[in-house]
């Protein structure tokens, strides 16, 4: 990712340049509009470095003409039966079905997540819809008859207004439909923000829409941009709320910024995800579930388990540890969108060597290399292979920070209070797993273990989009999550009428 002005631009990296690199616009209003902004981001391939696009770094000034259509589309909006939102919500979920592979593709090329990984993530978002679609049977309020003589109430639930969306590069289809189907479907208009990193699925999304011409003018909008523009949304009074997913760091001043501002917020942050591991876990579902979490899409999901905690004699640690640095070993590292790879390459080269200066830090800090991932990077020079660490302490930066890579620290533990007690420590709560074949020991973990999603002998614990998306503790700042109920709950607010008729 380099950042230019119009005028001045210089190939970076020594990288292969398309003839002449696509200038993305903004949506607002129903039509492609220029941003007033000067100043733009490359998007490169993660597989071959090459410059897809130039992503304009919208000001403050073009997020409020994306605001201000929306709020103007607002009413209409709002006064359209919930039933026709929810059919335009049928429309979107066609569209986009019908678009899976080629949007999946676009996340490949973009993103540099597998086509495999990339479809299912697009099957994800369409599973959003889906859930999202039962709007007015969710939109449905209370009552209660008689709470005085000739007293009733009844509590009815209306939008927000206008909802910002701010989205990370990790999912860069399935996470901007964690919001727009709901928060459409609840009555409000969007202004979506994705990550300036890998905008181009949502383009072609945006594109989409507005050739189906499924939605009026103004009620989804998409502003381009990096920091200036999540500002522009956290501090514009037309919006009334947002709902933000990235870093524990960016969620926090989001969430902080956008509160003080008197908006609604809800923002899913970072993680740090256990695996536990008993020694009765079966190796086939050890082996499979660990790899594919720890290393799939080079462990750029908030899901990944990046701390393998294993349980038992020190012999029995051994095994479960050889059984997954065997599958890890197996794993082919290489371009997204060719079918052997199983492991893609990070997001930039600055991530590459992001995650290279963690892993020298970790073995600074002590830990030893059970399998060095490290390598020379590919044709992108994005690449890094699984890398396992054993006997980092635990207060180091490997057990207790998200490194955002295919990076997998062990820790040893005695028993299964052992593993509760190292990851209930954590500052994080998104997601913890279990391995085991016994259900009283999967019962005791679900129980005691503090974290928003939990898996049992499943390595990426991904509710499906009727249940709520989050984690815990630091992994949000908010309270509710994103899809199902919660979803409904964030993009309404509630209106309570006692009434008395004479
Ligand atoms: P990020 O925090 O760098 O960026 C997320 C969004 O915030 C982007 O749109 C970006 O433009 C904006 N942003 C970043 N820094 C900002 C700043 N200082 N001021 C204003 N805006 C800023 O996150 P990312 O690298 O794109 O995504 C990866 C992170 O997202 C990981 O930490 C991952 O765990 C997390 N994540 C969490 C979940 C979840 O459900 N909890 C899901 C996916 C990703």
């Amino acid at each position: 990712m380099t950042t230019t002005s119009t005028t001045e631009r210089s190939d970076q990296e020594g990288q292969t340049r398309a003839a002449s690199p696509r200038r993305l616009r903004n949506y607002v209003a129903g039509a492609w509009v220029e941003p007033t902004a000067s100043a733009v981001l490359e998007t490169r391939s993660p597989a071959s470095g090459e410059v897809l696009a130039e992503v304009p770094l919208s000001s403050a000034a073009d997020v409020a003409a994306a605001t201000a259509a929306a709020r103007a589309a607002f009413p209409a909006w709002r006064a359209t039966a919930p039933q026709r939102r929810a059919r335009a919500l049928f429309e979107l979920r066609a569209l986009v079905s019908d678009h899976q592979e080629e949007l999946a593709r676009l996340v490949t090329t973009d993103m540099g997540k597998t086509f495999d990984d990339a479809f299912a993530e697009v099957g994800r978002g369409i599973e959003s819809i889906e859930a999202a679609s039962a709007v007015p049977h969710m939109l449905k309020g209370e009552n209660l008859e008689g709470v005085a003589t000739g007293v009733d109430v009844e509590m009815v639930r209306q939008p927000l207004g206008v909802i910002g969306a701010i989205t990370p590069f990790n999912f860069p289809v399935m996470i901007p439909l964690w919001f727009i189907p709901y928060a459409l479907g609840c009555g409000n208009t969007v202004v979506l923000k994705p990550s300036e990193q890998d905008p181009l699925p949502s383009v072609r999304l945006f594109e989409l829409i507005d050739e189906a011409d499924i939605l009026p003018a103004g009620v989804l909008n998409l502003v381009l941009g990096a920091h200036d523009a999540v500002n522009g949304l956290l501090h514009d009074p037309e919006v009334d709320g947002i709902s933000f997913v990235g870093s524990a760091k960016t969620a926090r001043y989001v969430a902080g910024t956008a509160a003080a501002e008197g908006k609604r917020v809800q923002a899913l942050g970072g993680a740090k995800n256990a695996m536990v591991v008993m020694p009765d876990a079966d190796p086939k579902l050890l082996a499979g579930g660990v790899t594919g979490s720890a290393f799939g899409a080079a462990g750029q999901r908030c899901l990944a388990g990046s701390l393998l905690v294993l349980v038992g004699s020190k012999e029995e640690q051994d095994a479960s540890l050889a059984t997954v640095v065997d599958a890890a070993k197996a794993l082919t590292v290489g371009d997204g969108a060719d079918p052997a790879t199983d492991v893609c390459p990070l997001i930039t080269v600055a991530s590459r060597e992001r995650v290279e200066g963690e892993i020298e830090t970790a073995l600074g800090d002590g830990a030893e290399l059970v399998l060095d991932g490290r390598r020379d990077g590919g044709e992108g020079g994005a690449q890094l292979g699984p890398t396992i660490l054993d006997g980092a302490p635990t207060d180091s930066r490997a057990v207790k920070e998200e490194i955002f890579g295919p990076v997998l620290t062990v820790l040893r533990v005695d028993d299964l209070d052992g593993a509760l007690e190292v990851v209930n420590s954590s500052r994080y709560g998104n997601s913890s797993i279990l391995f085991t074949s016994s259900g009283g020991t999967a019962r005791e973990f679900r129980y005691g273990v503090q974290a928003g999603m939990i898996g049992v002998n499943v390595g990426v614990a991904a509710p499906v989009a009727w249940f709520p998306f989050a984690g815990w503790k630091d992994s949000i700042d908010g309270d509710l999550h994103a899809n199902g109920g919660d979803a409904f709950e964030f993009y309404t607010r509630k209106k309570v009428v006692t009434s008395r008729w004479a």
